[in-house]
């Protein structure tokens, strides 16, 4: 299958070629025609699929050139970063068109943002929350909207846009063409569709939440976060050569410190992504790790979204995430545009239980790995052995109501677990 057989318009077969983009994804060959046909369509697929050329291309090429001063397209996105990759894709796309578009996002003042509506647009990308702003605020007219694309729907659920997503609902007009992307399809996200899809014709490029096929995903058990930290010192010191490699960490303190501890022992820069950061920093270490300038870039779930960086070789998961869908999302971000990617997750004994619903979910347990011979072995801090043993008295609470959690109980699965996090964790003599 071709990309001329998928019936796009010279235009944009020049600005695909352009993009060096020699077949069409998956994804793209089933979304595309019946997007093309006005059809309304729900896409279940991760990023790295090729997901946002499938839904902007048909949509440019129906908006065709630039018409009337309102927007005639509009694509919600949950994060700036995200919305500023949608519109970097529709940018390339358009290049040989002379569609306008905008992307809206909140976290800078709106000024600018109202200039450029004013000066008149095609398709906006937009986050919920700014687009409402604007438009209460009487800078965007919705009358002309044909189409719409909620694009991360699951994560805008997530990050709680549906009242938001209602209200787009009753401003924009009814008879308009609906998509709807997600990396996964929980209850709520159905739910979403119905309000929003009209005879949707679905379309599913991997089975619900497995993580892309070229991702390499592996594990290895620490005892703390101390050691942790001594191991991703010796992986950058033995495998990082020229790779990106994208760190995870749960929280914005954690992501910190552990950039903080790297950066002593390294003299380029490590930096750090996450909702505290202001727009611009986020913006700038997006884009210094896409142009290779940044190697090692820590970042929080929050911040995730919108890294698009097909060349991220490995991503580490500092800590292992609580909710699995949220790892699907991290490894994601590795082994995009059909290249190859590794996905270590490194887990103390408390994040066993979080690894074990990953690996349900994954469908297969993570290849294991063993911790190189030099990695010195740090004692857990006091504090951080009360942490996880409040962790895996949760746990055991959780899978088991009788379960006391007795001091004493605790302690003794405490150690024992420790033990093995040796055994396995290493090949010693
Ligand atoms: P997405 O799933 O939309 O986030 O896309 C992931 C990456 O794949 C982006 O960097 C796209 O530029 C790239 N991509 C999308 N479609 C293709 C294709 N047909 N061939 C090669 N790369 C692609």
């Amino acid at each position: 299958m071709t990309f001329s057989e998928l019936k796009l318009t010279r235009q944009f077969l020049n600005a695909i070629e352009d993009a060096g983009y020699s077949v069409p994804s998956p994804i793209q060959i089933k979304a595309i025609p019946p997007l093309r046909s006005g059809q309304d369509v729900i896409g279940i697929a991760q990023t790295g699929t090729g997901k946002t050329a499938a839904f902007l291309l048909p949509m440019l090429q129906t908006l065709k050139y630039a018409q009337h001063h309102e927007p005639r397209a509009l694509v919600l996105a949950p994060t700036k970063e995200l919305a500023i990759q949608i519109h970097n894709e529709a940018i390339k796309f358009a290049s040989y068109t002379d569609l306008r578009i905008l992307a809206l996002y909140g976290g800078i003042g709106p000024k600018t943002q109202i200039e450029q509506l004013n000066q008149g647009c095609d398709l906006i990308i937009c986050t919920p929350g700014r687009f409402i702003e604007l438009y209460s605020h009487g800078h965007i007219s919705t009358k002309r909207i044909k189409h719409l694309v909620l694009d991360e729907a699951d994560r805008m659920m997530d990050m709680g846009f549906m009242p938001q997503l209602r209200q787009v609902q009753e401003i924009i007009p009814n008879k308009r063409q609906n998509m709807l992307f997600s990396a996964t399809f929980p209850p709520r996200v159905e739910r979403l569709a119905d309000e929003f899809l009209l005879w949707p014709t679905r379309i599913e490029v991997t089975p619900q939440s497995t993580p892309v096929a070229t991702v390499r995903q592996m594990k290895l058990e620490l005892p703390n976060q101390r050691t942790k930290i001594a191991f991703i010192e010796w992986w950058i010191e033995h495998h990082l050569q020229d790779k990106r490699l994208l760190i995870f960490a749960r929280k914005k303190e954690e992501a910190e410190n552990l950039a903080r501890y790297l950066q002593r022992s390294f003299d380029f820069e490590i930096r750090t992504i996450h909702s505290n950061k202001a727009q611009n920093s986020r913006i700038n270490a997006m884009e210094d790790f896409r142009s290779g300038l940044v190697q090692v870039l820590v970042s929080t779930d929050v911040a995730s979204r919108g890294i698009d960086v097909p060349e991220t070789e490995m991503v580490i998961n500092a800590s292992v995430p609580r909710d699995p869908h949220e790892y699907v999302h991290r490894i994601g971000r590795t082994g995009r545009a059909f290249r190859n990617g590794t996905a270590l997750t490194l887990n103390d004994p408390a994040e066993r239980y979080a690894l074990e619903r990953i690996e349900s979910l994954v469908g297969e347990p993570l290849e294991e790995i063993t911790a190189p011979e030099s990695l010195e072995d740090f004692e857990t801090p006091r504090h951080e052995r009360q942490i996880q043993a409040r962790e895996i008295d949760r746990e055991l609470r959780k899978r088991d109501p009788n379960y006391k959690g007795a001091f004493h109980e605790k302690k003794k699965k405490k150690s024992s677990k420790g033990k093995s996090v040796r055994s396995t964790g290493k090949t010693r003599k």
